[in-house]
């Protein structure tokens, strides 16, 4: 058997599928061994009956104009996805204030400019200057400010700048904490370039980067826990399941937690395995997911947008601690419809509801878990009442459950947290102290934070760019810009 190869990533995330389709293509023999059954990690669905559910990532940023367009462009792969477009992607609702984002910036700032009259101005300003087209020149006048400062700079309007802090929500930290730089990265990748999902659900990403992967002659092993990075002479040299099985390579790229990387895999300590335990993950997610039979959906098809709801306009509490342990109720949830296709699901309708919250402890979730799902499902119906005929599929995620099926740090939803301290300090990069030990995905940070499926995407090009330039080959797509 031929267990020695160009290169070997850890994990089936979007990051290590990304940097796997890129190294594949340009024609290395590459290895992706992955602990799940399936590929995706945060970007994977589950299906009970006929009920379809994401399990994470629910909106792809930037599948138009945006990095991931120029990613999937590069691998030759953008034609053949089957995504479906949603305008608007998003309404808000806050108190008696009801706003949407939509799928490009120009349709945004005119509805935001009709919600906030008096801000017009402000709001022109203000996106001109976090679209402006050289990155570089707002990377140095803003790479010690938070996000806030630059708010506050802008806008009069509490209740505006509320709207702006609770689409952070999408990065995991509240305004006053998060560096401009990432949630301006946010903006221009992510939340400027929505609307698009996949048409079978999010897991049909994951699976369509896998299929090419495979096309491209690369071989993937699922349920194959890697136990330990080994290394001669602080190079990499091979890896070592959990179930003894061994592969060689002197390229390893590691798309698991940074902290289970350099504390659990790694054979040997490095200054990072001691760093590593100072930095904090970002925020995890409660998650539920309701299958429901409706009672006409023709008649409440109209409902059918995904919502995000806010019951305060209070950003500490929609960005609480991970160590907080008075957490008490949600103080947002954001509402996805992952499968609605009437003539797939007749008058079933699939569910999911997401809100940020602490990962406190294994045994609070453990005892905690029914009494917030019934929570949530409480807020679900609050809005969305007229909905629910009969319930059938009723199960949730606490941020134990996202730990034990990703490995994520604390069940962290965008690894490192993006404050400005963790972002100036460029805390776990692509390129690692250890010869031939590449990151690649939510842990892997680029200065700018790591923003979703658009940043973790860019990470594992960065990655394939790497590991190609090493081996003396050709990069031949040049920069992605910001
Ligand atoms: C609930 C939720 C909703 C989200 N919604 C969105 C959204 O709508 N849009 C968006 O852009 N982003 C969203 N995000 C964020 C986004 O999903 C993540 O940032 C991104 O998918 C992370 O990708 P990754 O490549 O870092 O890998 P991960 O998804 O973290 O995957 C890592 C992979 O490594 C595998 N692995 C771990 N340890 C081992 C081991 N020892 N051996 C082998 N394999 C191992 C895991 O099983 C997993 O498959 C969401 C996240 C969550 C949790």
């Amino acid at each position: 058997m031929n267990n020695k190869y160009d290169v070997i990533i850890i994990g089936a995330g979007i990051g290590g599928l990304v940097c796997g389709c890129y190294l594949s293509k340009a024609g290395l023999n590459v290895l992706i061994t992955e602990k799940n059954p399936r590929a995706g990690g945060c970007c994977s669905g589950f299906k009970r009956g006929e009920f379809y559910f994401d399990t994470g990532v629910h909106y792809f940023g930037g599948i138009k104009g945006g990095s991931l367009e120029k990613i999937l462009s590069e691998l030759d792969i953008l034609e053949n996805l089957k995504v479906k477009f949603i305008e608007p992607p998003l309404r808000i609702i806050m108190s008696d204030l009801s706003i949407r984002v939509y799928s490009n910036q120009f349709d945004t700032l005119k509805e935001f400019s009709n919600v906030f009259k008096q801000e017009k101005n402000n709001l022109k300003l203000f996106f001109d200057y976090i679209l402006k087209e050289n990155f570089v020149e707002l990377y140095s006048e803003i790479k010690h400010c938070t996000f806030k400062k630059l708010l506050d700079k802008y806008f009069l309007d509490e209740r505006l700048k509320a709207i702006f802090n609770i689409l952070l929500a999408n990065i995991g930290l509240s305004s006053d904490q998060v560096s401009a730089l990432s949630a301006i990265a946010l903006f221009r990748q992510y939340i400027f370039k929505l609307g698009y999902s996949m048409k079978d659900g999010s897991q049909e990403f994951a699976d369509f980067l896998v299929k090419e992967f495979k096309r491209n002659g690369g071989k993937i092993l699922f349920s194959s826990e890697v136990a330990k990075i080994l290394t001669k002479d602080k190079s990499v040299d091979s890896i070592l399941l959990k179930d003894g099985r061994k592969y060689l390579s002197n390229n390893i790229i590691s798309n698991v937690d940074a902290t289970s990387t350099f504390s659990n895999l790694l054979d040997y300590k490095t200054d990072m395995s001691i760093k590593i335990s100072t930095l904090k993950p970002s925020l995890s997610v409660f998650s539920l997911f309701v299958g429901l039979i409706t009672k006409d959906l023709n008649t409440i098809k109209n409902k059918l947008e995904n919502l995000l709801i806010c019951s305060s306009m209070d950003s500490k509490k929609h960005f609480l601690k991970n160590n907080q342990s008075d957490f008490d109720d949600f103080s947002f949830i954001l509402i996805t419809f992952p499968f609605f296709s009437e003539e797939k699901t007749g008058n079933k309708l699939s569910l999911t509801a997401h809100s940020l919250v602490p990962y406190i402890s294994k045994e609070f979730w453990s005892l905690n878990r029914e009494k917030y799902s019934n929570k949530m499902f409480k807020l679900i119906k609050k809005y969305l009442g007229g909905l629910v005929n009969e319930v059938v599929v009723f199960e949730s995620a606490t941020p134990v459950t996202y730990e034990k099926y990703t490995s994520n740090r604390d069940g962290a939803a965008y690894g490192w947290e993006t404050s400005l301290d963790q972002i100036k300090s460029h805390t776990s990069p692509v390129t690692t102290e250890v010869k031939g030990l590449y990151l690649t995905g939510h842990w892997a940070t680029s200065g700018l934070g790591q923003c979703g499926v658009p940043g973790v995407a860019i990470s594992g090009r960065k990655a394939a760019e790497l590991v190609l330039t090493k081996l003396g080959k050709i990069w031949p797509y040049g920069l992605i810009k910001m």
